[in-house]
């Protein structure tokens, strides 16, 4: 039987972190030697292990992210079946959604790591790899968008969130749950995630940055007036509830959203953000009337990659308005007032 091939290419992160001399763990190991820790793999898939960084998650870029995708579909023309991309947990619910954005989703593309270094009793990886390499070498993972794998858990990456900052099983998806496990070495999938964010398509041309701004009890939203000078081109405001903000900072909103794209989010956790139910100065229909752009379900770091990859590919207003618009959502009964 011929096996699927797979690429394995490797970032960095906990899972290959060694104590360091200094102290504390650091990257050092390779594709190769996850690869090679994990005898089962070669019964599951032909591999090509490939070492692309060796960086902790939290310094991954977005630059990164692009050359990782146009290795990932230069080895699928080339004949690959699909691709596991082992990294840093810190920043998987991040990568993984730009991975969505940036790749077409013709083939699985799983995004793993591990919570416990190699070194530490009971570490997560070998096992995370294996459950990874299973699922990218099972088709029916071809057109469901880049998944996440750990726990033996399959999230999408629309949905996942890191939800604890050290147990194996760290990653949720907050409102809708996994999509399917890896269990007895075979895929069960138990839903398919509806791809209501298309794809980036455009080359990534300008060096956009958008800034998140959380807006909690008390805040007046002092710092917006100065985003724009500190060349910011976008913004996420990540209000409380259903989207609101306090009725101090509405003003605020406003005249951000007359200078550049606003995407109104919520701190909580799962839920979207409203569109036509509150009317006090500082809700939802307030800022929607002011020019923001609510975010559908999309967590406020996942809007901020979105709207960077959108302003980075020259994306209109208009554009940018229909990216946030998902389409199992109605459109909002209020319009901007500009
Ligand atoms: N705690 C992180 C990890 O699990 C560190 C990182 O993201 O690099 O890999």
């Amino acid at each position: 039987m011929t096996l699927p091939r797979i690429l394995v290419v490797s970032l960095g992160g906990t899972i290959t972190m060694t104590t360091s001399a200094a102290g504390g763990i650091t990257p050092t190991l390779t594709a190769e030697h996850l690869v090679a820790s994990v005898p089962q793999l070669s019964s599951v898939a032909s591999l090509e292990a490939l070492t692309r960084f060796s960086l902790p998650g939290a310094s991954l870029s977005i630059q990164n992210l692009t050359e990782v995708a146009t290795l990932l579909k230069d080895r699928f023309a080339a004949g690959f079946d699909g691709a596991v991309v082992v990294q840093g947990t810190d920043t998987i619910e991040d990568t993984a959604f730009v991975l969505d954005l940036l790749t077409d989703g013709t083939h699985p593309v799983v995004v793993t790591g591990a919570m416990r270094g190699p070194q530490a009793a009971g570490a997560d990886g070998p096992a995370n790899i294996l459950a990874a390499v299973t699922a990218a070498a099972d088709r029916r993972l071809a057109g469901l968008g880049v998944v996440v794998v750990l726990n033996d858990e399959i999230h999408s990456a629309r949905w996942v969130q890191k939800s604890h900052t050290g147990l194996t099983s760290a990653f949720t998806s907050p409102g809708t749950g996994c999509i399917g496990m890896v269990s007895e070495g075979r895929v069960e999938l138990m839903m398919t995630p509806q791809r209501d964010i298309a794809p980036v398509k455009e080359a990534l041309q300008h060096d956009s940055r958008v800034a998140l701004v959380s807006l909690g009890l008390d805040e007046d939203g002092r710092l917006l007036p100065v985003l724009a000078e500190l060349g910011y081109s976008g913004a996420v405001v990540e209000g409380m509830g259903a989207g609101h903000v306090p009725a101090g900072a509405a003003e605020a909103v406003a005249r951000l959203a007359t200078e550049m794209p606003v995407v109104l989010c919520t701190r909580v956790r799962a839920g979207r953000v409203f569109t036509k139910t509150y009317g006090f100065p500082g809700s939802e229909m307030d800022l929607i009337a002011k020019g923001a752009i609510p975010c559908g379900h999309l967590s406020a770091g996942k809007a901020r990659l979105l709207l960077t990859l959108l302003l980075r590919s020259g994306a209109s207003t208009d554009d940018i308005r229909q990216a946030f618009q998902p389409r199992g959502i109605a459109p909002a009964t209020v319009s901007p007032k500009d």
